[in-house]
């Protein structure tokens, strides 16, 4: 069986040092907010280039917090990808705010830029950009309309850390954005863990508290915060892995090359590289397309290969948020119908890449 993700193995690489780490917070006896966040924060703001990085619980609570530290919530409505991950326009709703759905391209399954300008209303404070699938959007015409409108643009980087837009890497490429260190992604705690950047100061400074019960002193309360720290154990462990992601994500790159260069099926659709030569995609995952998705995942499981589908159900035909069971979003929905992500780690090896490659060009579509 070649599995999707072998995260165990993944871990397993960096044992030693993270062994090493564990060993040091638990003899260090000190267990929240000390010197193994406070050094974390430093290393991944100097790794995304930014000024500050604050640790935070999960990648849901760093959109959160930053939407609410800007003060964006109810009336206000905030453009988002209508194709992301759940929990991008579940941070919207958490503050009141109104979710405005835009459509992705088809050939990068990013926010279409030119589908932006039309939705913008007197209402619209933010444009919420998600670094899909491991490749950054096209942020200079993003960045032009969030000038001309004075709209934040906050990034969903939850699956893209590392990832270029020419010289800059995702994090560093708006006002604010969000990591989330979920296992699974391409930083991945041993837990829930979360992370923002920013080189706004004031903003560093109020999401510093809010994380915090709203206290920037011990005992004195500026706003009525929440807890949502980065654990010292998470952080310890996160520090030996950041070491290691620029390696790991070439692992992951070479698995994209070898897929790209050999997957010559004709009924499947593989991923589009844009954003120029600079620009770089880790890779979090390896998505394509075909007609017929259902037919194409059962022949690959028969052929001992696990697929996954990222995602299967589009948000606005979730339960959670009925109101929108009307809207109509057919990018999105074709999307949802077709794609299917391939095994790809950093732990994935290239013979694994060979059968998975030969089992798809000897597929034949069942239409
Ligand atoms: C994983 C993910 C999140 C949420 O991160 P958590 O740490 O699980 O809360 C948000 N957005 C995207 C695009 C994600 O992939």
């Amino acid at each position: 069986m070649i599995p999707f993700l072998d995260l165990k193995k993944m871990n397993m690489k960096y044992e030693t040092e993270m062994m090493q780490s564990i060993e040091r917070f638990l003899h260090s006896g000190w267990y929240i907010l000390g010197k193994e966040v406070e050094e974390f924060e430093q290393e991944f703001a100097q790794y995304c280039g930014t000024q500050y990085c604050l640790g935070v619980a999960n990648g849901l609570d760093a959109l959160t917090l930053i939407l609410r530290a800007y003060g964006i919530g109810v009336g206000d409505e905030v453009l988002v990808p209508s194709n992301t991950y759940i929990a991008t326009i579940l941070a919207i709703s958490a503050n009141g705010a109104i979710p405005i759905l835009i459509e992705p391209d088809l050939l990068t399954y990013n926010i279409d830029p030119e589908k932006i300008e039309e939705r913008i209303t007197d209402r619209t404070k933010a444009i919420m950009v998600v670094h899909l699938y491991g490749q950054a959007c096209d942020m200079s015409p993003i960045e032009v309309i969030s000038k001309k409108y004075n709209l934040k643009i906050v990034e969903d980087c939850a699956q893209a850390h590392g990832a270029k837009y020419g010289a800059n890497r995702v994090g560093n490429l708006g006002d604010a954005a969000a990591f989330s260190f979920y296992p699974g992604k391409n930083l991945g705690a041993l837990g829930d863990a979360g992370a923002i950047t920013t080189n706004d100061n004031d903003l560093y400074m109020k999401l510093k508290a809010l994380r915090n019960y709203g206290s920037h002193k011990k005992y004195e309360n500026l706003y009525k915060g929440v807890n949502s720290r980065l654990d010292e154990l998470q952080a310890a462990v996160l520090k030996v892995k950041l070491k290691h992601l620029d390696y790991d994500n070439g692992k992951r790159r070479e698995i994209a090359k070898y897929y790209l260069d050999h997957i010559t099926n004709d009924s499947l659709v593989l991923p589009c590289v844009g954003n120029g030569d600079d620009s770089t995609h880790v890779w979090h995952l390896f998505v394509i397309r075909t007609s017929n998705r259902e037919h194409l995942q059962s022949y690959l499981t028969t052929k001992g290969i696990q697929t996954l589908i990222h995602y299967p159900i589009p948000p606005h035909k979730q339960e959670a948020y009925k109101e929108w069971a009307e809207h109509c979003y057919p990018i999105s929905e074709q999307i949802h119908n077709e794609i299917l992500s391939l095994p790809i780690s950093p732990v994935m090896s290239l013979s694994d890449a060979v059968k998975v490659t030969e089992a798809l060009n000897e597929y034949e579509e069942k239409i």
